[in-house]
């Protein structure tokens, strides 16, 4: 039965001690390889391996006694799990998927190959070279590999930018005229069979480039919901994916919608799934590496998720204070990743709003915002 299947999953941090608690569910066996000693799943999981997901010996060490891999990050070395692979591993997502991805020009590239809208890039070997770019000016210059949650991604606005610019590769972007950042929960079986979530609307920290706050259903007319979903399902084929990816979007203030980025894991921009959605995107990824049917993706109904990022020191109680009076509300779910404090603007939780009246789970969710900056109603 499922406990006799050996699963591991690459990375500790929240998204791993998440798809653990649906792993419980079906009974799995579950692995987690980390680097770091404290990650939240070490917690969870009797099987933590200390190792670096970036190393080939480690990352072959960990998964070759194990039936199934997975991830919930995307910096993982590529050849090791090929190798695991070789070796009658099964690798969710392919390692080929992640090659693509791991690389932004490489993704851009692939996804212009099938058709799908992506914003203009340029790859840029240096600064040198990017100061012979200066007539693409504005624009946005990101790193080529290894940028996250908005930390490689900087905006080039005039020529003086310049001087801030990354070393070594990045794709110079064209800057968007945003109207609304989406995000689409595309699940995918091995036979093909592919469903989407409910469009979620993005709000991000400008300063911080940061996600604030979330929104799903997202506010979109009829004609680019279904625009946002047929790309993302075309995403989903072009990349061959099995399980769960976010595709992140653009949508212009002229109507264009343009593909970001995209993770083949579960995603912060679907965490409201675990209250407001049929399946969970965890139960999902669960369900559909181990082959059994995909669940339902609909809304049970609508959402907002809201982030909550490591205060300054000396806010501590008052978020602790925040949190309990938070909790008073109806339909107010906290989840606390118990992640290492001290990294002012680190994620160290998310609470999810549900209310059958969008508007109302906004409302709350501002009020929630509200609380948490302030430390009171
Ligand atoms: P990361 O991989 O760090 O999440 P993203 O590519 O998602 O980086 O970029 C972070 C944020 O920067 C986006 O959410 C968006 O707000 C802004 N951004 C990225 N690319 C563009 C672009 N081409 N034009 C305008 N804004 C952009």
């Amino acid at each position: 039965m499922f406990e006799e299947i050996k699963i591991g999953i690459i990375g500790g941090g929240q998204l791993g001690s998440m798809l653990i608690r649906y792993a419980i569910d079906f009974g799995l066996n579950v692995s987690v390889l980390d680097i770091d000693p404290e990650a939240p799943c070490s917690r969870y999981s009797n099987s933590f391996h200390l190792g670096d997901p970036l190393k080939f010996e480690d990352v072959v060490n960990f998964g070759k006694n194990l039936d199934i891999v997975t991830i919930e990050k995307e910096a993982v070395d590529v050849t090791a799990l090929k190798r695991l692979r070789d070796i009658g591993v099964k690798v969710y997502p392919s390692p080929e998927t992640l090659e693509i991805i791991q690389d932004k020009y490489l993704q851009k590239e692939y996804l212009k190959k099938f058709d799908i809208p992506v914003a203009m890039g340029w790859l840029i070997t240096d600064k040198e070279e990017l100061s012979r770019h200066a007539d693409k000016l504005p624009a946005v210059l990101k790193k080529c590999t290894q940028g996250y949650d908005g930390r490689g991604v900087l905006k080039l606005r005039t020529v003086e930018d310049i001087s801030k610019a990354f070393n070594g590769p990045c794709v110079l972007e064209e800057l968007v005229d945003i109207r609304q950042e989406i995000s689409v929960i595309v699940s995918r079986s091995e036979s093909g069979i592919i469903e989407c979530y409910d469009p979620v609307h993005m709000v991000f920290d400008e300063e911080r480039m940061l996600l604030d706050f979330q929104i799903c259903p997202a506010d979109l007319d009829n004609d680019t919901a279904v625009r946002i979903c047929t790309i993302a399902k075309q995403v989903a084929k072009a990349v061959d994916l099995t399980g769960i990816m976010a595709v992140e979007m653009f949508v212009a203030s002229n109507g264009k919608v343009y593909v970001n980025e995209l993770a083949p894991r579960p995603h912060n921009s679907g965490h409201h799934t675990i209250e407001a959605a049929r399946t969970s995107q965890f139960e999902q990824q669960i369900r559909l590496i181990l082959g059994l049917p995909m669940g339902r993706t609909d809304s049970t109904m609508p959402s907002a998720m809201i982030n909550i990022l490591e205060p300054a020191a000396h806010r501590k109680q008052a978020i602790m204070n925040a949190l309990k009076t938070i909790l008073f509300a109806d339909n107010v779910h906290l989840h606390w990743y118990g992640k290492r404090g001290g990294i002012e603007g680190r994620k160290m939780g998310h609470i999810t709003i549900t209310d059958v009246q969008r508007e109302e789970a906004i409302a709350k969710s501002i009020m929630i915002r509200h609380i948490l900056k302030c430390g009171h109603a």
